[in-house]
């Protein structure tokens, strides 16, 4: 059992989008017309997914980001303050707010298409932004912002000595600046092949290891894999045995949560374990912000 201690300062500089989803037995191919069986709409963005993660998990979140002036923007701010997730530095754009156009499947699969908006207004951080990224713990980023706001927040964690995690999705090309600036790569066995061009998920991991010091690569079901430069070998930790219902934030779920035990200074195996736990305990209820567990039930469910 953990101990509630001061929260973690954890800071997202991410987009916030809201999910617009459609459940069908299958996603269509190109072309093809299915049927579904229910439509929702469900705040999330990789950068608002992993905020409510870690602010459930017991951080002290600060998101950086923007949302439009409309409906779904106002109920991402909505959502994000019920969460606890402090959402001063999202801006409000002329742009509207972000979409993700998700379809999932009978299995709990998800095909995904984002819409910026709002998000891509985000290309440089002001005074405020540095200074929250720079009293945080940890800066989590991910790759639904311009290019240039990432590297910029990451510089900035690096001068201040606040941990840098990103997931490196959607892919993209990662520029050598943005690298060297970050401690921990987060990617999903899918995104790590794309990176490197290796299938093979622990001989990517290693090759990673050559541009950034620290990886984690999920595998689903499977759990993870981890590996730091300075470390021989690397460490799997399994997943716990569960029923999938919808994986959509599995993965944001596992990076907030991993984010908030880090910054509490819990060593990476019992880290691991907690983010493992909690993202299991995640892809068992539908959508992305609204399945992710309190702290409580996380450590439940890890013990
Ligand atoms: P993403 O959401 O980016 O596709 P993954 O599918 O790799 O990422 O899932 C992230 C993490 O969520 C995994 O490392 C694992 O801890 C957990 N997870 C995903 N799917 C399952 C599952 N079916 N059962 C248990 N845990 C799961």
């Amino acid at each position: 059992m953990l101990q509630q201690m001061t929260p973690a300062a954890i800071a997202v500089l991410g987009s916030c989008n809201m999910d617009v989803v459609a459940f069908a037995d299958r996603a269509p191919t190109l072309g093809e017309t299915v049927a579904g069986r229910r439509f929702a709409t469900i705040p999330g963005g990789k950068g608002a997914n992993q905020a409510i993660a870690a602010a459930r998990a017991g951080g002290a979140v600060r998101m950086i980001g923007a949302v439009g002036d409309d409906d779904f923007g106002r109920a991402l701010r909505t959502v994000l303050g019920e969460a606890q997730v402090d959402a001063g530095a999202v801006r409000a754009s002329a742009e509207p707010t972000g979409i993700a156009h998700i379809v999932v499947d009978a299995r709990g699969g998800n095909s995904i298409v984002v819409i910026p908006g709002a998000n891509g207004t985000v290309t440089s951080l002001t005074a405020a932004d540095e200074a929250i990224v720079a009293n945080s713990a940890v800066l989590l980023l991910q790759l639904e912002l311009p290019m240039e706001a990432a590297i910029a927040g990451a510089a900035v964690a690096r001068r201040a000595g606040t941990r840098v995690i990103l997931t490196p999705a959607p892919v993209q090309d990662l520029p050598p600046e943005l690298l060297a600036n970050v401690d921990l790569l987060a990617p999903n066995e899918h995104e790590i092949a794309q990176i490197t061009g290796i299938d093979e998920p622990r001989e990517a991991l290693r090759a990673m290891l050559e541009q950034v010091p620290e990886v984690v690569v999920t595998l689903g079901a499977e759990g993870c894999v981890y590996g730091a430069r300075t470390q021989g070998g690397t460490l799997h930790v399994p997943a716990p045995k569960v029923e999938a219902v919808d994986t959509t934030a599995a993965g944001d779920t596992f990076v907030g949560v991993l984010a908030v035990a880090l910054a509490e200074g819990r060593n990476m195996q019992e880290a691991l374990r907690w983010a493992s736990a909690a993202a299991a305990l995640s892809v068992q209820r539908a959508g992305a912000s609204t399945s992710m567990p309190k702290r409580e039930a996380i450590d439940a469910f890890a013990a």
